[in-house]
C-alpha cells in the first residue's frame, strides 16, 4: 500500500500507481524529482544539481569494497602464489 505526500489518499495497490495519480492530480511528477537509491534511501545532489545515483551511504560502502588493506594482499598473493605451484605440478 502506498500513501499519496501531498493527498495522503493511501488506496494505491502500487507504488507506480501512487506516482501515476501524483503526476495527474497534482501536476508534479514525483518519479523524476527524487531518484531512488537501491536501498531505498534519496540520493544527494552533486556540484551540477543533479541526483546522483546511489545515496552517499552506497557510493561510500562501494569505495571502501574496493579498497583492500596490505594483510588481504598479502593473502591474495599468497593464495596466487600457492595456486601457481599446484599448477606446475
Ligand atoms: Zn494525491
Ligand atoms: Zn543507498
Amino acid at each position: 500500500m502506498s500513501e499519496c505526500p501531498t493527498c495522503e489518499r493511501d488506496d494505491f495497490v502500487s507504488e507506480t500507481g501512487m506516482k501515476r495519480h501524483h503526476t495527474m492530480a497534482h501536476g508534479e511528477s514525483l518519479v523524476d524529482d527524487s531518484p531512488a537509491c537501491d536501498c531505498g534511501a534519496t540520493p544527494s545532489k552533486d556540484a551540477s544539481g543533479r541526483y546522483r545515483e546511489q545515496c552517499d551511504d552506497c557510493i561510500h560502502a562501494a569505495s571502501a569494497a574496493t579498497e583492500t588493506t596490505p594483510d588481504e594482499r598479502a593473502a591474495f598473493e599468497r593464495r596466487l602464489a600457492a595456486r601457481f605451484e599446484e599448477g606446475e605440478q
